[in-house]
């Protein structure tokens, strides 16, 4: 067993990741530049540089038996030159090779023959309009995350301003999916090709950016087995090791098509922290240093999450509204000790859920909303 883990990365999902190691007895050291990432304060070291720095990482490696990521905005050639030197990476970089970039992902997806939403790279715009109807999606090929870089665009005028101030070739263009729902799942594949795949989880995005999850999603068991087996098949075909979050689009007959792999753990797999015999961030760290995978069940009938999303440039640390959401029965919350800003991830609060309660899951959800929001 590897007891030492580096970590590309420092932000939540890595804090959330060092919250599990010393459960493990493993060491989680942080390759991150900004002192006020919230893995700082629970990372065993530090090694301060970007993380798309290879000098660094190969410095972290010295320090520890394996690599994995919470990022995927690294620099894949440099890392590679890492890898050819002997530094084990999980998952592989040949894994995340076709994944780090949206239009490229998309072709895979394609070529192992998953369902996805029709799409291309940039031509011009007589051409799009041969091809695609209002409203399409652009979506900046790398660096997109919580919605930036993604653009639902209903009109000639807004396709024309968007292709002036963002160079074209950057650009993914796909036909827009009047989803009914959005799917998540969180799959898990370890050193010698066991599998562990999550409940299949509902997620809700506003301005494209996640607000709620409600896992199990109310769903066919139809969906539930072909979500289910899109996760195997990618696992599969890319023999990761590691933790993926996959997104989907449910359309209102039943179609499911695959929005995108995160080669990491995922905002839709947060209620597993305190819903599910093994997190999604433990199953990362049993993954990646050669343990078996741990049990992926609920331990209650369902669980809701909801996203404490920044309103308002602010110091402070909602003591007082983090304090009004715990006094819900089994209620969580998560705080990740970021300063405020609109839009940005604060924390995430998780509910446990009954049987009798399933059906109010969206009730709690508002109440959450309304004390965070008010
Ligand atoms: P990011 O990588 O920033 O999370 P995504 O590609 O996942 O970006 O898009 C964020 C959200 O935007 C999705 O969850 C969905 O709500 C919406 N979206 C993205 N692509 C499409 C599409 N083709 N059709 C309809 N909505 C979309």
């Amino acid at each position: 067993m590897d007891k030492r883990v580096g970590v590309i990365g420092g932000g939540q999902l890595a804090w959330m990741m060092a919250q599990e190691a010393p459960k493990l007895n493993i060491e989680l050291i942080v390759q991150t530049s900004a002192q006020d990432d919230p893995a700082v304060s629970r990372a065993k070291q530090i090694i301060w540089a970007d993380i798309d720095d290879a000098y660094a990482t190969a410095k972290l490696a010295t320090l520890c038996d394996v690599i994995t990521f919470e990022n995927e905005f690294i620099n894949l050639t440099a890392l590679q030159q890492l890898a050819q030197q002997g530094v084990c990476f999980r998952p592989s970089l040949n894994a995340l090779a076709p994944l780090l970039d949206k239009y490229n992902q998309r072709s895979f997806l394609q070529q192992i023959n998953l369902p996805v939403p029709k799409f291309s790279l940039w031509s011009s715009p007589d051409d799009l309009m041969a091809n695609y109807e209002f409203p399409l999606v652009l979506k900046a090929r790398r660096h997109g995350y919580d919605g930036q870089g993604t653009f639902i665009v209903k009109d000639l005028e807004t396709l024309a301003a968007l292709a002036q101030r963002i160079p074209v070739a950057e650009l993914l263009v796909e036909e827009f999916i009047p989803f009914e729902r959005e799917l998540g799942i969180i799959a898990a594949r370890n050193t010698w090709g066991e599998i562990a795949i999550y409940p299949v989880t509902e997620t809700f995005q506003k301005n494209q950016v996640c607000h709620w999850t409600i896992t199990p999603a109310d769903v066919d068991q139809q969906v539930r087995q072909e979500v289910t087996a899109i996760a195997r098949t990618i696992l599969e075909q890319l023999e990761v090791v590691g933790v993926f979050g996959i997104e989907f689009f449910l359309t209102s007959d039943n179609r499911v098509l695959v929005n995108e792999i995160a080669p990491r753990t995922h905002n839709s797999g947060h209620y597993t922290l305190d819903g599910c015999d093994t997190s999604q961030f433990a199953m990362q760290l049993r993954a990646v240093s050669g343990l078996s995978l741990g049990s992926t069940n609920l331990k209650a009938a369902g669980v809701v999450m909801i996203n404490l999303l920044g309103y308002e440039e602010s110091e402070s640390d909602y003591q007082v509204k983090r304090d009004r959401i715990l006094e819900i029965a089994h209620s969580f919350v998560h705080w990740y000790g970021k300063t405020s800003r609109p839009g940005r991830k604060l924390g995430h609060a998780t509910v446990l859920l009954d049987t009798e309660q399933l059906t109010q899951a969206e009730s709690i959800i508002s109440q959450i909303e309304s004390i965070w929001y008010e």
